[in-house]
């Protein structure tokens, strides 16, 4: 027998299946315990948020910071990075400029590629 409750998340009507110690809610995705309790989601093994850097001018790095924290890129290479779903304030550091970016790790868990590409002096493209 389903039992009618509202998300405690979004306050959506769903039905619960007691029988099933959780579900997700169909509309915001959250998942709920058999109480009615929100359950945090935990974070899997697999990265979901690759950033890739190339540049036609070899001599320079590509540098992001967020969460405090600094990652270098040489020429054609890439990082993979497991983080929990959210908005990234990331700066992106070219020849000393910097591009600020909001990067947003969907609670999807869908993956996020950030392609970098620096063109000489002028260009920049975040993907
Ligand atoms: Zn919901």
């Amino acid at each position: 027998m389903m039992i009618n409750m509202r998300c405690p998340n979004c306050g959506a009507n769903i039905s619960y299946d007691p029988a099933r110690p959780f579900m997700f809610c169909q509309y915001c995705g959250t998942k709920i315990t058999g109480n009615g309790q929100i359950q945090p989601r935990t974070i899997s093994d697999a990265p979901n948020l690759t950033i890739n850097y190339s540049t036609a001018s070899p001599a320079y790095e590509l540098a992001v910071e967020f969460n405090g924290e600094r990652w270098v890129f040489p020429n054609n290479s890439s990082k993979a990075f497991t983080l929990r779903p959210g908005i990234y304030a990331m700066t992106f550091y070219i020849a000393r400029r910097g591009w600020k970016r909001n990067i947003v790790i969907p609670q999807s868990g869908s993956p996020v590629t950030v392609n970098v590409v620096y063109a000489g002096r002028t260009k920049i493209y975040i993907q």
